[in-house]
C-alpha cells in the first residue's frame, strides 16, 4: 500500500533540486530556493541527506541552516569523499556562529541511519560521478519503514501460548524486524541496475533528457544522467507503487515533457501513477496531485 506522504519538491537540471517529506522531517538534496519554497515547513526538517556536491544540489544549505540551526540539528549527511561539504561547514561556522550547531556526517555506500523509531535511510552508491570503488562522491537514497512481525514459527499459536512464551523468553523472542522500502530517490544517475529500485512504494527518479527526434538521440550510456525512455522501460520491468519523474532539462517545455511521458506510459504499458515535476515548478503534495495517467 502506498503511503500518502506529503512530498514537496523542486527539481530542474542545472538549477536546483530538493525534496521535502514532511511526515519524516526529511529533506533530500538541498538546492537553491528550498527555504523560499518551504517557508516555515523548512523548520520541521531534522535530517538532510545530500546526494552529491554539484552546486544545484547543495547551495540551499546556507540559508536553510541560517534559519533552522539549533543545537544538534539539523543533521546533514553527505558523500564522505566530497570535500565541498567540510569546506562549507567550515565557512558557515565562521560566517554565522550559530550555524555551528548543525551536525555534519560524511557517509558511505550501504550505510544505514535510523532517523525515527521506525524509519531508516540507506545510502547507495551511484555512477553519476565516476570514482574508484571505496571512494564515495555520489549517492542515491532509500527510505525504509521498519516493522516488527511475529516470526513464522509462532504464527499458529494462540494468544495465551504467545503470552506464555513472551513472559518466559521476552517479547523480542517472538518477533523479527522486516523492512518496507517506502520511498527511493535516484539522485543524479544513469539508469543501470534495475534491481535496486524493485519493490519501492514511491520511486523518485531523474529523467534529465527526452529522446531526440530525427535520430539525434542523446546517448545516455556512459552519460551521467538518465533519459526518459530508459527510466520508463525500467519501471515497466520492476515493481514500484508510483513514479515521480524529475530533474528534466529546462530546454524542454512542460508540454513536450508531458507528451513524451504520456507516450512512454502507453508504449511500456505503465500501470502505476506517474507524476511529473516540471522545470521551474515547486510541486506541493505530489502524491495528492493528479498523475498524468489517471
Ligand atoms: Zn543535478
Amino acid at each position: 500500500m502506498t503511503e500518502q506522504f506529503n512530498i514537496t519538491m523542486y527539481s530542474t537540471a542545472l538549477y536546483s533540486t530538493w525534496i521535502n517529506v514532511e511526515e519524516l522531517n526529511l529533506l533530500i538534496d538541498a538546492g537553491d530556493g528550498l527555504s523560499a519554497g518551504l517557508l516555515a515547513k523548512s523548520g520541521k526538517v531534522k535530517d538532510v541527506f545530500v546526494t552529491h556536491a554539484d552546486r544545484d544540489h547543495m547551495m540551499g544549505l546556507p540559508q536553510f541552516l541560517q534559519l533552522n540551526t539549533r543545537e544538534g540539528l539539523p543533521r546533514i549527511y553527505y558523500p564522505k569523499n566530497s570535500g565541498s561539504f567540510p569546506a562549507m561547514e567550515g565557512f558557515l561556522g565562521k560566517f554565522d556562529h550559530h550555524m555551528r550547531g548543525a551536525v555534519w556526517t560524511g557517509i558511505e555506500d550501504r550505510q544505514i541511519f535510523r532517523i525515527k523509531n521506525d524509519i531508516e535511510v540507506q545510502a547507495l552508491r551511484n555512477e553519476h560521478i565516476k570514482t574508484p570503488i571505496g571512494i564515495h562522491k555520489s549517492l542515491s537514497y532509500k527510505v525504509f519503514r521498519v516493522k516488527s512481525k511475529l516470526k513464522n514459527e509462532f504464527s499458529g499459536l494462540s494468544g495465551i501460548e504467545l503470552k506464555q512464551i513472551g513472559t518466559q523468553y521476552g517479547k523480542n523472542y517472538l518477533t523479527e524486524e522486516i523492512r518496507e522500502n517506502i520511498l527511493s530517490f535516484s539522485g543524479d544517475t544513469p539508469v543501470d541496475d534495475y534491481s535496486r529500485w524493485d519493490n519501492t512504494e514511491v520511486l523518485i527518479h531523474e529523467a534529465t533528457f527526452l529522446p531526440g527526434e530525427n535520430g539525434e538521440e542523446i546517448i545516455s550510456k556512459g552519460n551521467k544522467h538518465s533519459r526518459l525512455d530508459e527510466v520508463m522501460k525500467m519501471v515497466s520491468e520492476i515493481n514500484v507503487g508510483s513514479l515521480i519523474l524529475n530533474h528534466f532539462s529546462s530546454r524542454y517545455s512542460w508540454k513536450e515533457i508531458d507528451a513524451a511521458v504520456n507516450k512512454y506510459i502507453k508504449f511500456y504499458k505503465i500501470k502505476v501513477p506517474v507524476y511529473v515535476v516540471h522545470p521551474g515548478e515547486v510541486k506541493r503534495n505530489i502524491l495528492k496531485s493528479n498523475p498524468l495517467n489517471f
